[in-house]
């Protein structure tokens, strides 16, 4: 009685001279049918919308062949539904293990969806960089296990909330979240400064950024510390601590510009040490870099932040003193001057004392400025030499222009 909603009645008839099936379909058959018809159409539909959305051409190919696959069984129930009668032939029988060949084409040629999608997802989850989606409204969509980890150690949890009201007692990370720029943001993590590198990753359209995009935090200490200590060895000089001759240069260049913006004062002490060959014949070349070692020391010590010094030759160093005068720099100098006369260094049994001869000059002289780190240091180096002439150990000031 029940099989009667299904089909109300069938027979054997002839068709083509062959013994065939007559099916005559009732009420259930259309419901079934139909059905049937909407899961396809469904599946059409969402295959066209992939298509069309997609600009890659092998995930576009990947769509178009599933396409197919599922207008095949279409195709078939049309006919079997408007031509079974006349023919008597299961249309849908001969198209199903043709739809099967084409989707086993499109698994095997370009991978199955879903693994791609559990392989994308997986990378994702197990990112060792912390990533966080954004949606519109800068509303977290998404987010892996290393953006939890970064954030638990500012106390924050994550959750699908604007990232305005997460951050809120972050100024700085919302301000970097905020916007679309790559920067850096530091933390200190078990007493120890760590780096994060947060770049921005626009997600679909490239105009589209402030609504969609993908923020990947990066722990970038350990590169950050090399760039730190190649940037140190580069502009260091390793046995005075000072800068170098090459950094010192690029530095005053800067200064010499900013005072000339500014329309600020600059002088520069170029210093010496007397009789430097003298103290190597006597105790030898190590004590000598000893001797370098401590002016090093000394400059650092007798000098401001502020002031820039370098080691510029072999027992020669500049001092470039920022907003200071001629003759608040010959004070200075006379100061340094004054100290390494009364320092020693011991080296081994031996006490070693030296001094320093030092030639000073400024930017201002009496009628022009002079806005240039060569002429400025030709003129702090005639300074020397005429302290050098006066017997050493002594200050002279460059006074004649
Ligand atoms: P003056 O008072 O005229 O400056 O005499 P001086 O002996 O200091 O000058 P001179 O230019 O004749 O000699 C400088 C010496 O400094 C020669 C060189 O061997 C020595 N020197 C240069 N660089 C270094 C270094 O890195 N370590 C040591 N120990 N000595 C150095
Ligand atoms: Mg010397
Ligand atoms: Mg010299």
């Amino acid at each position: 009685m029940w099989h009667h909603f299904f089909y109300t009645s069938w027979g054997i008839g002839q068709c083509f001279g062959y013994s065939s099936l007559h099916l005559d379909r009732g009420f259930w058959y259309y419901v079934n049918i139909s059905y049937t018809i909407l899961c396809l159409i469904t599946t059409i539909v969402i295959y066209i919308i992939g298509f069309l959305r997609n600009k890659v051409g092998s995930t576009r190919a990947h769509f178009m062949v599933f396409l197919i696959a599922s207008f095949l069984p279409l195709l078939g129930i049309a006919m079997l539904l408007f031509s079974y009668e006349r023919m008597c032939i299961d249309y849908v029988a001969i198209l199903m293990p043709i739809t099967l060949l084409i989707i086993s084409y499109g698994i095997l040629k370009f991978d199955f969806l879903e693994i791609r999608t559990l392989a994308r997802e997986t990378i994702f989850e197990n990112n060792l960089a912390g990533m966080v989606v954004l949606g519109p409204g800068k509303i977290i969509v998404d987010y892996n296990k290393a953006a939890e980890k970064f954030f638990e150690n500012i106390n924050i949890t994550l959750n699908n909330y604007p990232i305005d009201r997460i951050l809120k007692n972050e100024p700085k990370l919302l301000e970097i979240f905020g916007s679309e720029e790559n920067q850096d943001y530091s933390l200190v993590i078990d007493g120890e400064e760590r780096f994060f590198e947060i770049d921005t990753v626009p997600i679909g359209n490239l105009q589209d950024v402030n609504m969609r995009m993908l923020k990947s935090i990066r722990d970038v200490t350990e590169e950050r510390k090399i760039q730190r200590k190649l940037k140190f060895l580069a502009t260091t000089d390793s046995l005075s601590g000072l800068y170098n001759r090459a950094e010192f240069m690029d530095l005053a260049q800067m200064e010499f510009a900013l005072a000339k913006m500014n329309n600020e004062e600059l002088s520069l002490l170029m210093i010496d040490i007397d009789k430097f060959k003298n103290i190597n014949d006597s105790f030898g070349h190590s004590a000598g870099d000893e001797v370098i070692r401590e002016i090093g020391r000394m400059t650092k010590n007798n000098f401001r932040k502020t002031d820039i010094a370098g080691r510029i030759g072999g027992e020669e160093f500049a001092v470039i003193l920022k907003n200071a005068t001629l003759s608040e720099a010959e004070k200075v100098a006379e100061m340094f001057r004054e100290a390494v006369s009364k320092r020693e260094v011991i080296y081994g049994e031996d006490e070693i004392s030296f001094t320093v001869s030092i030639g000073v000059a400024s930017i201002h002289g009496d009628n022009d400025i002079i806005y240039n780190i060569e002429d400025t240091l030709k003129m702090a180096d005639d300074a020397l030499y005429k302290a050098k002439a006066k017997g050493r150990n002594c200050v002279v000031t460059y006074v004649d222009r």
